[in-house]
């Protein structure tokens, strides 16, 4: 890369490109047409979850500014739903770009953290999660969306 315009091309054979095109499952909490929401499966808290949106960019630098404009509301709608479902004090909101940034899934995505005080986080990508327990998580985050919006 040689200026901030030059981006590497995006590649649709990322992990979350697949996702959204339904190849591989995922342990959802919200879509609609623009965004999906799910579970991270190396958790660095109970309840880490991505907010992906759906449109093709390798991350916030090649991101088209309408798709950024729709994504922050609607993590900061996932946040809230998360602070509920797991009675957090706080939401860590972490976004990597490019591999030096710490990024390892090509496709933009926003991690959303709950965060109790005096509680540090687990390593990024420490280890996976059991599928029970993140059924079980987004579950609880599905039904504070449903109470946010009732
Ligand atoms: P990063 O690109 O560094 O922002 O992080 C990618 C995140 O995706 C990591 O936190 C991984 O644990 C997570 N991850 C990788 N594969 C999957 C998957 N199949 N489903 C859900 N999360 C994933």
């Amino acid at each position: 890369m040689t200026d901030q315009t030059d981006f590497p091309d995006y590649d649709d054979s990322n992990i979350f490109a697949r996702i959204l095109r339904g190849e591989i499952p995922s342990h959802k909490v919200f879509e609609d047409d623009d965004v999906i929401a799910f579970m991270d499966v190396m958790p660095q808290a109970p309840g880490h979850t991505l907010v992906v949106p759906k449109a093709p960019s390798r991350n916030l630098l090649d991101a088209d500014p309408a798709v950024l404009a729709k994504l922050m509301p609607f993590t900061q709608r996932i946040a809230r739903a998360v602070k509920k479902a797991f009675e957090a004090d706080g939401i860590t909101i972490m976004q990597f770009n490019e591999p030096a940034g710490g990024q390892t899934v090509f496709h933009l995505h926003v991690h959303v953290i709950p965060r109790h005080d005096g509680v540090g986080l687990k390593r990024h990508e420490g280890g996976m999660e059991k599928p029970d327990v993140l059924v079980a998580n987004a579950n609880k985050i599905r039904q504070a969306l449903k109470e946010e919006d009732a």
